[in-house]
C-alpha cells in the first residue's frame, strides 16, 4: 500500500483509494482501438493529479493505492483489506469522505460488501463513501474516468441536498447507492448503472433521497469483516436446460461451503438437481436460491415450498447474494463463538430484506 500525498494526513481531505480496473487503464492503440487495453496500469496519484485542478476550492487530497488490479480477478483478501481500510478511515477525524477507484466488472460485489460491512458506520460518521470507475482506458479519446472520478469527489466533499453518510457509487452523471450498483452493458458509458435507481450527482431527487434513507433505518448493524483467510467457500450454480445431477455431485467432494443456486424464472432449479441439492443440505452446505433472470425478486416458499434451511435472495442478483451468503455465514461463526445462537439464514436475511429503493 502506499500513500501520495503532499498534505499532511491531520489536515481535513478526502481520501482516495485506488484499486484499479479501467479507470487506471492503459490502450497501447488508444485511437485505432480504445477497447483493447490493459485495466490497472497507471497509479492512483497520476489520475487524482488529471482532475486536481478543478476539484472544489479548498478541498485537499490523499491518493493511496490498494491495489491496482482488473476488478474482475478481485479475490477475498482483496476485499478484507480494503473493507478493513474504509472502516479506520471513516474513523479518523481529518477523512472528510473515501472516493474508491475500481474496476466495474466485479464493482457490484464490493457495493455490497462495503454496505454490508461499513454501511452504518459511514452513517453515523456522516461520510460519504464513493465507488466510481470508468468504462474507457484512460488514455482513450474522450475517457470517462476523469469526469466520474471528479463527480465522486464533488459528490465526497459536498452536502448536496443533504444526502446522508453511507456508501454510493458515481457512474456517468448519476450517483446510487453502492448496493443498487451492477454492470448490466458490456460496454456503455452507464453500463454499471443500467438497471439502478439513481439520482443526478448534482441535484439529489427527493424520491431517491428517501429510499436511501429507508434502507439505512433498517440497515442496524454492520457484520463483520471476515479475515483474509477466513472467507466460506460459496459458489454460484446456474441451473439450465439439460442440467445434470453429477455438477452438484462434484462440489460434493469439495469442503464448499454454500451454494448459491441462480435458478430459471422464480429461481427454481432443474428437478435432477432435487436430490443432490438436498444431500448437500444434509452435509450442511448451505443453500440460497436467486434467479438468473437479471431482474426482479425471488421470494420465499415461490414457486414452491423450499427445502427447510434454503433461503431466497430477494433483491439480491447472484454476485451480490454470494458475497451476503458469505458474510452471513461468517457472521453466524462469530456469533456462535461468542455464545450467541444466531444462524447464517438470521443473517442472511436481514441482507435479503433490505427494502428496494424502486
Ligand atoms: N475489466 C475491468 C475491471 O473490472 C473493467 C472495468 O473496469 O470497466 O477492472
Amino acid at each position: 500500500m502506499s500513500t501520495n500525498s503532499s498534505i499532511s494526513e491531520s489536515t481535513a481531505h478526502l481520501l482516495i483509494l485506488g484499486m484499479g480496473g479501467t479507470i487506471a487503464g492503459l490502450a497501447p492503440k488508444p485511437e485505432e482501438n480504445p477497447l483493447q487495453y490493459e485495466a490497472g496500469k497507471v497509479g492512483v496519484d497520476a489520475l487524482v493529479a488529471q482532475v486536481q485542478s478543478v476539484v472544489p476550492e479548498g478541498v485537499k487530497l490523499v491518493s493511496r493505492q490498494l491495489e491496482n488490479i482488473n476488478s474482475r480477478n478481485l479475490t477475498d483478501a482483496h476485499l478484507t483489506d480494503l473493507g478493513l481500510t474504509v472502516r479506520k478511515a471513516l474513523l479518523e477525524a481529518a477523512v472528510k469522505g473515501i472516493v474508491i477507484t475500481h474496476g466495474t466488472d466485479t464493482i457490484e460485489e464490493t457495493g455490497l460488501f462495503l454496505q454490508v460491512t461499513c454501511g452504518k458506520l459511514a452513517q453515523t460518521q456522516s461520510k460519504r463513501v464513493i465507488l466510481t470507475g470508468a468504462m474507457l482506458p484512460s488514455n482513450a479519446p474522450g475517457a470517462d474516468g476523469p469526469s466520474n472520478l471528479l463527480d465522486a469527489l464533488r459528490w465526497a466533499s459536498t452536502s448536496i441536498d443533504n444526502c446522508p453518510g453511507g456508501i454510493y457509487a458515481v457512474m456517468d452523471g448519476r450517483g446510487c447507492m453502492a448496493l443498487d450498483l451492477a454492470k448490466r452493458h458490456a460496454t456503455a458509458l452507464n453500463a454499471p448503472l443500467q438497471d439502478a435507481p439513481t439520482s443526478s450527482v448534482g441535484l439529489i431527487n427527493p424520491s431517491w433521497l428517501s429510499g436511501v434513507k429507508a434502507v439505512q433505518a433498517a440497515w442496524n448493524e454492520d457484520l463483520p469483516i471476515p479475515g483474509a483467510g477466513d472467507w466460506p467457500w460459496v459458489e454460484i450454480l446456474t441451473s439450465h436446460a439439460g442440467a445434470r445431477p453429477e455438477t452438484i455431485a462434484h462440489w460434493l467432494k469439495t469442503p464448499v461451503q454454500g451454494f448459491l443456486v441462480a435458478g430459471t424464472g422464480h429461481g427454481g432449479f432443474h428437478d435432477d438437481w432435487a436430490q443432490p441439492l438436498h444431500q448437500a443440505m444434509t452435509q450442511g452446505i448451505a443453500l440460497v436460491r436467486t434467479t438468473r433472470t437479471g431482474a426482479g425478486a425471488t421470494l420465499r416458499n415461490i414457486p414452491e415450498v423450499d427445502p427447510a434451511g434454503c433461503c431466497a435472495s430477494g433483491a439480491l442478483t447472484a454476485p451480490r447474494a454470494r458475497i451476503a451468503l458469505q458474510l452471513a455465514l461468517n457472521a453466524a461463526k462469530q456469533a456462535n463463538k461468542a455464545g450467541k445462537p444466531l444462524t447464517w439464514q438470521d443473517f442472511f436475511a436481514r441482507i435479503a430484506d433490505l427494502p428496494e429503493i424502486r
